[in-house]
């Protein structure tokens, strides 16, 4: 007969491991913290973006919303602590994705912050003495096993966009695509020389016409990105022409969502 006291401590481990936070063995997940979208009515939505993926070797803060007090709220809505999260890459240099970063920082000293190359000195010299590294990339790094910062792209705004190696290929997720949704694909398809499973994020086609919001379609379809979750900058129209394109492979983003994406 077996004891029953190891299965016990067992079941205790998985209730402490459960109760607030990440894990090792929590499902691999995009979780959305800041968004304008509206999803989740404990979540209070703004003008902005953030989300944390878990279940990766490290747990990864992508970019901060525009307020630390939401950012910090949404954390706690969605039963996550800001002392969990080890990394933060920030996509851009945009008030509504850098605005949470000092507070997170201020609530967790211990992360390493990745920001792309040409970030305005004000901003570096204050999150150098809140954080336990700053990284300024330049060319396409790996962060931790099978996550990556694609590297700084762009002219006029330089922004960068995080890569996720799943067995199902590719996940991106993207902070406005600033320098294009479709040349963020295009770019992590030559680089990982993989399929991409699924992007989400901003994809700032707000003031696309019909037509060429069609050929952003047409471009995602011929690089066979099989899901799309677009958001924040994404503007309405452009969502509802991508969740009719897309069907059931189009991602539900918001604030609050949950997006499980596989090992
Ligand atoms: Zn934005
Ligand atoms: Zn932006």
């Amino acid at each position: 007969m077996t004891s029953p006291i190891p299965a016990l401590l067992g079941l205790i481990a998985a209730i402490v491991l459960s109760g607030t936070g990440v894990s090792a063995e929590s499902p691999a997940a995009i979780r959305v913290l800041y968004d304008n979208v509206a999803r989740d009515k404990q979540c209070e939505a703004d003008w902005g973006f953030a989300c944390l993926v878990t279940g990766r070797e490290k747990t990864i803060l992508f970019d901060s919303g525009a307020r630390g007090d939401l950012l910090l709220a949404n954390f706690e809505k969605m039963q996550m602590r800001p002392a969990d999260v080890q990394l933060v890459v920030i996509s851009h240099n945009h008030a509504d994705h850098t605005g949470g970063l000092l507070p997170l920082l201020e609530a967790n000293k211990n992360t390493a912050v990745y920001l792309p190359a040409s970030t305005p000195e004000t901003l570096r010299a204050n999150v150098r003495p809140n954080a336990a590294g700053v990284t300024e990339v330049s060319q396409p790094i790996e962060i931790c096993k099978g996550v990556s910062v694609l590297g700084p792209m762009g002219r006029e705004i330089i922004e960068q966009s995080l890569v996720i190696e799943t067995k199902n290929g590719l996940v991106i997720v993207t902070g406005c695509s600033h320098p294009g949704l479709i040349e963020i694909a295009e770019k992590a398809k030559a680089q990982f020389k993989r399929n991409i499973q699924m992007i989400v994020g901003g994809t700032h086609l707000l003031q696309h016409s019909d037509e060429a919001l069609q050929g952003i379609i047409d471009d995602l379809k011929r690089l066979e990105v099989r899901k799309i979750g677009a958001t924040h900058c994404s503007g309405d129209k452009a969502i509802a022409r991508m969740r009719a394109a897309f069907g059931e492979n189009f991602v539900e983003m918001g604030v609050g969502r949950v997006i499980e994406i596989g090992e």
